[in-house]
């Protein structure tokens, strides 16, 4: 039910996990014992397929921290705010494209890369341009089709939407992920003040972008 106060607006906690979407039994299990036990009133899938525990007592936070255990412990940052994957074809039936494996590779590749945005930066994979994941408005969005892999960048769903530009096509599950951090890593490096990647690409224009990789990549 929603709250009636506006303090409940400030007590949330939104759990390190599941990864990518996908949801462990021990999970599911360790947080809604967590929500039982501190009479949690809102327990809620975000956007960005992760879980959101609403509403505690303020008082609580350690202990619901310390309940969670590691579900709720902190974890080393990728850089990026999340990336969200759909089934893609492992799971989907319409899938040409393994999402989920792609999100964990790029997760695992952005861990060890000293990445630190000034402003948000959204990951959405789809493994087939059905675009589950919402690929085009992610500022960084991947999607699958038959011969490969499509990167999108600069896109965004918020107040000012924009529609992200295709970087690329047909790529490999190696290609899309090193033009995947050589595109992140440009934006990093020439970002200004808190500049989202749609505000970026409008900035700079698809062409400088597409000169400064191939420049990139004939070092
Ligand atoms: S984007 Fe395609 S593969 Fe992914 S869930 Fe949607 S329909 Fe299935």
């Amino acid at each position: 039910m929603a709250p009636d106060s506006k303090d409940n607006h400030k007590t949330y906690i939104i759990v390190p996990g599941p990864k990518l979407g996908v949801v462990l039994p021990e999970l599911l299990q360790t947080v809604a014992g967590v929500v039982e036990k501190h009479d949690i009133p809102q327990l809620k899938l975000t956007v960005a397929q992760r879980l959101a525990l609403i509403g505690y007592a303020p008082e609580n936070i350690d202990q619901i921290w310390q309940d969670l255990g590691n579900s709720g412990s902190p974890q080393k940052k990728s850089g990026v705010s999340y990336i969200k994957a759909c089934p893609g074809k492992a799971w989907c039936k319409y899938g040409v494209q393994d999402a989920l494996t792609l999100g964990d590779k790029l997760e695992k590749i952005l861990l060890e890369i000293p990445l630190s945005f000034n402003a948000k930066v959204k990951v959405g994979i789809s493994g087939c341009p059905f675009n589950c994941c919402e690929s085009f408005v992610r500022d960084l969005g991947i999607f699958g089709k038959k011969n490969g892999w499509t990167l999108v960048f600069g896109g965004n769903g918020a107040r000012k939407p924009r529609i992200g530009d295709v970087i690329d096509e047909s790529m490999s599950d190696e290609q899309v992920l090193e033009l995947a951090v050589k595109v992140l890593v440009y934006y990093n490096a020439n970002a200004v003040n808190r500049e989202r990647t749609a505000r970026f690409m409008e900035r700079i224009g698809l062409e400088k972008l597409r000169n400064a990789l191939a420049m990139r990549a004939t070092e």
